[in-house]
């Protein structure tokens, strides 16, 4: 037999019991005033004192039996503790003043799979600093607070309150009952981790050329002073570092600009084709340096978009530049553009930006629009990179509701497709 057929078993047999009293005294009283034995005022008030006694001493019966297994209380049926406790947004267990759960919700089970009503909470939270809050909220009355943290399956942290609530009785007293809830802090932890980890980043990528350029300047002040040759040779160095770290810093402002307005999508409609050609003109120098060339495709008709200018601007300089730095080695560029039409009559401009170089290893595919990744630190560097390109790449794309695809074979080449949906026409159009 279930609980909650134990206590309606039990509710059942208490109510029939309270009305076979009754009833005997209905007899007794009636039987008596009939053979005149007791006068009817005195029968009526005995048998309401009987009646009366018969129902408080059900009443107790059932008050007692909850005390005693207070797992009942969440068994039954439309029991307000239950639906509440069910109704919370984070797992949630209900507990008496003993630690046993009286109630709990679906995400504490499926956070804690031994959750049993009736048994002990810490047979299923093996946590000593938990049953150590419940025994202070119980014994302080006062909410408690414990973090603790996961690694199996998964890493996670949590942050638990013990809150003891006092629920007022039918008979003005109050019973009193601890609710502990979960707060998942994952996600904040890995934003405040992500945090820490883009600081001690981007203070080590300034930190490099500024180590530098002290180094060069008290060259000069000192053994170099006369020297007009190193001055020459350093000055430029000087200037390359000074560069970079200017470069590092434009690209960091891009980047928390760009995240700031993540949430706006660019409305102004705009001609895609000149923007690319422009870029393409501009690193044509970098290109002849690199000897590389640039075969481009694109077509004579305007392509239109949503887009910011500039933001679209950075997005081809960066997937152009990287092609001739990293894939100088295969001697050529192509950038094409192609308008693929989508199944609901939607149309996506791709803009893809291929070369013959080394290629990228697979593993380092998915991780290459993280900041400050770089497949070769060293390699990265000499060219004046960042390891912030690409992450503003997806970033700006992400802002015009397009993608990045990344696709790479070594030592065939890399191919990056910005991917940009074009607005439909009107329908008058
Ligand atoms: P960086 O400032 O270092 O160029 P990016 O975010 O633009 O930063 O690129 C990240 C890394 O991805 C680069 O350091 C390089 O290792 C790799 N990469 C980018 N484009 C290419 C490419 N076309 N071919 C090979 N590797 C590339």
């Amino acid at each position: 037999m279930s609980l909650d057929d134990d206590l309606i078993a039990s509710r059942k047999s208490g109510w029939r019991g309270a009305r076979f009293v009754t009833l005997t005294a209905a007899i007794v009283f009636a039987g008596l005033v009939l053979l005149n034995a007791l006068a009817i005022g005195y029968a009526v008030a005995g048998f309401a004192l009987v009646t009366a006694a018969a129902f408080l001493a059900r009443r107790a019966g059932e008050e007692s039996g909850r005390l005693a297994r207070p797992a009942a209380v969440s068994e039954r049926a439309g029991d307000p503790l239950e639906a509440v406790v069910a109704g919370l947004p984070d797992p949630a267990i209900a507990l008496d003043r003993n630690g046993r759960v009286l109630a709990f919700n679906e995400r504490a089970r499926s956070l804690a799979p031994a959750l049993r009503r009736g048994e002990l909470v810490s047979l299923a939270l093996r946590m000593p600093e938990l049953n150590e809050a419940i025994g202070r909220a119980y014994a302080r009355g006062e909410e408690q607070r414990v973090e603790y943290s996961e690694r199996v399956p998964r890493d996670r942290w949590f942050e638990t309150i013990v809150m003891p609530i006092a629920v007022p009785t039918t008979f003005g007293g109050s019973e009193s009952f601890l609710l502990m809830t979960f707060h998942d802090q994952t996600p904040l932890r890995r934003v405040e981790e992500m945090r820490a980890d883009f600081v001690a980043n981007a203070s080590h990528e300034l930190r490099t050329p500024l180590a530098a350029l002290s180094g060069f300047i008290e060259t000069l002040q000192g053994p170099a002073r006369d020297d007009p040759k190193a001055r020459e040779r350093f000055l430029a160095i000087m200037q390359a570092q000074a560069t970079r770290m200017a470069r590092l810093i434009d690209d960091l402002l891009s980047l928390s600009r760009v995240e700031l307005s993540a949430h706006v999508r660019p409305d102004t409609l705009i001609d895609i084709v000149p923007i690319i050609r422009e870029v393409v003109d501009g690193l044509e120098p970098l290109a002849r340096d690199r000897q590389v060339e640039i075969e481009v495709s694109l077509p004579s008709t305007p392509v239109i978009i949503a887009g910011d200018r500039e933001e679209l601007l950075r997005v081809f300089e960066n997937l152009i530049e990287n092609a001739l730095k990293y894939g100088a080695s295969g001697g050529r560029v192509a950038v094409s553009l192609v308008t693929v039409a989508g199944v609901d009559g939607a149309s996506e401009v791709r803009v893809a930006v291929r070369d013959f170089g080394p290629g990228i290893a697979p593993e380092h595919l998915p991780r290459l629009t993280e900041r400050f990744y770089r497949v070769d630190v060293g390699d990265s560097r000499s060219q004046g990179g960042t390891g912030l390109g690409l992450s503003l790449v997806k970033h700006i794309v992400n802002r015009h509701r397009g993608r990045l695809l990344i696709e790479s074979v070594l030592k065939k080449g890399a191919t990056f497709t910005a991917c940009f949906p074009q607005p439909k026409p009107p329908a008058s159009a």
